[in-house]
């Protein structure tokens, strides 16, 4: 299996990557912020719980997430691989998916990052929130508070795989096909 973690700040350009490598490599695209966001339309008990965080900028509880995300990948028991998106955001995130992958005798291939400037980042944000109906992206505040988030618990993670030697960083400034073509370069060597 393919098992990659597609990794970078709020506004990088994670989902939209996903959507078009996905199919390049036959790999399922897991986004933690897609599945809670399906919870909370759906009104299910973790979307009402996950809304209360996520309202506010703030990440979810760890249990709950990594709980939703193996989930996420039981489902899929005929996937050729992964791409993990906006999973994992922190250290214990990042050991229970290695500690559950390797149950199944799969490990992660790489974190592919991608490096874009804050200010730009903001920008990106701000414009998505104009079409993508997301609360989280229409205040400054909330984008703010996202980015202390990563800064503070998800930042770290370069340094967890970095130390396995897989940790890949892909300059995510470009138009969206330089950027996959980036991409696709370190995705062909994992
Ligand atoms: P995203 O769609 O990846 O930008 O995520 C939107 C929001 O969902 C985040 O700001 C968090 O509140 C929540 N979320 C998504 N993935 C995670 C995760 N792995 N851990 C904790 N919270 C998450």
């Amino acid at each position: 299996m393919k098992n990659i973690v597609l990794f970078g700040p709020p506004g990088a350009g994670k989902g939209t990557q996903a959507e078009l490598l996905k199919g390049k490599y036959n790999l399922v695209h897991i986004s933690t912020g897609d599945v809670f966001r399906f919870n909370i339309k759906n009104e299910t008990e973790l979307g009402i719980l996950a809304k209360t965080f996520m309202d506010k900028g703030d990440l979810v509880p760890d249990e709950v997430t990594i709980n939703m995300l193996e989930a996420e990948v039981d489902k899929n028991t005929n996937a050729r691989g992964f791409i993990f998106d906006g999973f994992p955001r922190t250290q214990s995130q990042a050991e229970a998916l290695d500690g559950f992958l390797s149950t199944k005798g799969e490990k992660i291939n790489g974190m592919v990052a991608l490096e874009v400037p804050e200010d730009l980042l903001v920008q990106r944000l701000l414009e998505r929130g104009k079409t993508s109906g997301r609360a989280d992206d229409t205040d400054e505040v909330k984008i703010r508070n996202r980015f202390n988030e990563y800064n503070t618990k998800t930042a770290v993670l370069k340094d967890y795989y970095a130390a396995k030697g897989n940790y890949f960083g892909v300059n995510g400034v470009g138009s969206i096909q330089e950027i996959t073509e980036r991409l696709a370069k370190v995705f062909d060597t994992l």
